[in-house]
């Protein structure tokens, strides 16, 4: 039986990715089953729906949305980059640029999903802060981090 791949979203909430298609969790029921909608149910009206269980795919229903498998490439991207952003050292900056760097390269596609590191920076700054146990804004300009590599993003 298929895997499904589960992500934490923003929002804390589960993700599942599964050919393409992201879900959000509908519900569970007693039998540990989870019925999964497609995200896509009100942009593109799409009733697409999965149901799993212990992380493996029963049964998929039939989309009418387009899968996007960049777009689902680019969500656990997102996800590694929080990740490691909460258990590692190194800049924000560096880990995405490590992270992204190579979606980059894969061609438009790609890079027209994928969130500038200006669009997410403060969002996996206020991670990283709240993993560090400081809840207060950086206080001088040594706790903020800017490099060059912001500047070439901001022009793609
Ligand atoms: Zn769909």
């Amino acid at each position: 039986m298929d895997v499904l791949e589960i992500i934490q979203t923003s929002k804390k909430k589960d993700c599942a990715i599964f050919d393409g298609h992201q879900y959000r969790l509908h519900r569970a029921n007693k039998q540990n089953i989870c019925s999964w909608l497609c995200i896509k149910e009100r942009s593109s009206d799409c009733h697409g729906t999965l149901k799993s269980k212990d992380g493996k795919v029963l049964h998929v229903s039939r989309h009418v949305c387009i899968p996007d498998v960049t777009a689902t490439e680019v969500a656990k991207k997102l996800c590694t980059i929080k990740k490691r952003v909460r258990e590692e050292e190194h800049s924000v900056s560096k880990i995405y640029m490590q992270e992204m760097g190579p979606l980059f390269n894969r061609g438009y596609d790609y890079v027209e999903n994928i969130p500038t590191l200006p669009a997410v920076r403060a969002q996996l700054y206020r991670i990283r802060r709240k993993e560090q146990g400081i809840a207060v804004e950086p206080k001088n300009s040594q706790n903020i981090e800017i490099i060059d590599d912001d500047v070439i993003m901001e022009d793609g």
